[in-house]
């Protein structure tokens, strides 16, 4: 059965999702980049991540261009700077967003990092824009536990939908802390770079000898072990980035792949969970 997640508002979406890091960047990769995209809602990968930073805007035009003639398949999320993210400057920000989407609402608006802005102006724009339909919900994203508790201090702080963190099986701080007081607070977890994105890290994760018999001993590619893992507890959805169909397909079929205790405890022998606090990895 296909994993899911359910916001505290009662929505719910499967527990993968799509990113577009990077997409938008190159002209002659769009049409590739926007089929992917098709194809990964088609496959029931609804729930899009993107922001106005990827490719300065050139993301969200993909992503609107992805969904020409099927909005509502989609669960859409964008996410402000922090240096927009004043109770003027988000609400225009957002406008700008939608007008790139090709649509009148986001699913939920994030906040992509926490800058100089204080908290309660970025909370009363999101109220704002909850208020002009413009938004269905909002959230946040690379917030610590520290932010997380003092944005719960704020008035209406308690409505965030989201934390969108970096999370996979070579960095599971947040496991100590971060992803069970979220728990706790009915509050999903979006788990980016569920894959370890490009470079050493990747490499080595992908070539590590324990992961690589596991896929192989379940029949399964890598990619869908780490995906499988990432979305093994209730409340995380896993957002990976793929832009082609073969990689979206492989994804999508991740959701109906259950790891067994002995799977995991083989991979809790090979990437240890946290013993105690670590401050939050980001990108
Ligand atoms: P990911 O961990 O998702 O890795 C993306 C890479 O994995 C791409 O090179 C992609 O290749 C490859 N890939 C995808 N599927 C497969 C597969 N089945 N088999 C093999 N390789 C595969 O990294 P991202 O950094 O993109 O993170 C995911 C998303 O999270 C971002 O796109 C973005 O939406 C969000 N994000 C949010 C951040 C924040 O601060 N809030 C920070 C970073 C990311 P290819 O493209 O060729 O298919």
């Amino acid at each position: 059965m296909n994993r899911t997640v359910t916001f505290a508002d009662g929505t719910v979406v499967p527990a993968i999702g799509q990113g577009t890091w990077f997409m938008g960047e190159e002209a002659h990769l769009r049409r590739q980049e926007v089929t992917a995209l098709q194809a990964g809602l088609e496959s029931g990968l609804t729930l899009i991540d993107t922001a106005e930073m990827y490719a300065d805007g050139g993301a969200e035009l993909v992503v609107g261009e992805a969904l020409l003639g099927r909005r509502d398949s989609a669960f859409l999320v964008s996410k402000v700077y922090p240096w927009n993210a004043s109770e003027v400057d988000a609400v225009e920000a957002c406008e700008r967003s939608l007008v790139r989407l090709n649509t009148d609402y986001l699913d939920l608006y994030l906040l992509h990092w926490r800058g100089n802005i204080p908290l309660e102006e970025t909370l009363r724009a999101m109220e704002t824009l909850q208020q002009q339909g413009k938004i269905r919900r909002w959230g946040v994203s690379n917030f610590d536990t520290d932010d997380l508790q003092e944005l719960m201090a704020e008035e209406g702080g308690k409505s965030c939908a989201t934390n969108q963190v970096l999370y996979h099986l070579a960095s599971r701080g947040i496991e100590y802390d971060l992803l069970p007081e979220c728990q706790q607070m009915n509050m999903p977890v979006m788990a980016y770079c569920p894959l370890a994105q490009a470079g050493r890290l990747r490499r080595e994760l992908m070539e590590h000898p324990q992961l690589q018999q596991i896929a192989q001993q379940k029949g399964i590619s890598r990619a869908q072990l780490l995906l499988a893992w990432a979305i093994r507890k209730d409340g995380v959805i896993a957002i990976p980035k793929a832009s082609s169909i073969a990689h979206v397909r492989d994804n999508a079929a991740a959701l109906n792949v259950v790891l067994t205790s002995e799977e995991l405890a083989l991979l809790n022998q090979a990437f240890p969970p946290p013993g105690g606090k670590q401050p939050l990895d980001v990108v």
